[in-house]
């Protein structure tokens, strides 16, 4: 999975690994902390990982995918601290 490539964030990882292994995904997260410990990256490269159309294949290009690499994915709302809100 491509979190893998996430620099520490062990914790939450392995959380996110074990819901997907049991197939006890929620409908949504919350990521929180610091800002610059890499939680927008995580939380995309889990969601680009669930809402993937071919199983998360390496380099996929089905559409949820395309969407994610042009920061316009329907599903994915990011909000900041200003509440600004911005899509993939
Ligand atoms: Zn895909």
């Amino acid at each position: 999975m491509k979190f893998d490539d996430v620099i520490g964030n062990e914790e939450v990882k392995d959380y996110l690994r074990k819901s997907l292994e049991n197939k006890n995904i929620l409908h949504s997260y919350l990521f929180l902390g610091t800002e610059g410990i890499g939680k927008l990256k995580l939380a995309k490269e889990f969601a680009k990982f669930v809402l993937c159309q071919n199983n998360s294949e390496e380099n996929c290009n089905c559409k949820s995918c395309l969407c994610f690499e042009g920061n316009n994915h329907p599903d994915f709302l990011c909000i900041n601290e200003r509440r600004r809100c911005y899509k993939s």
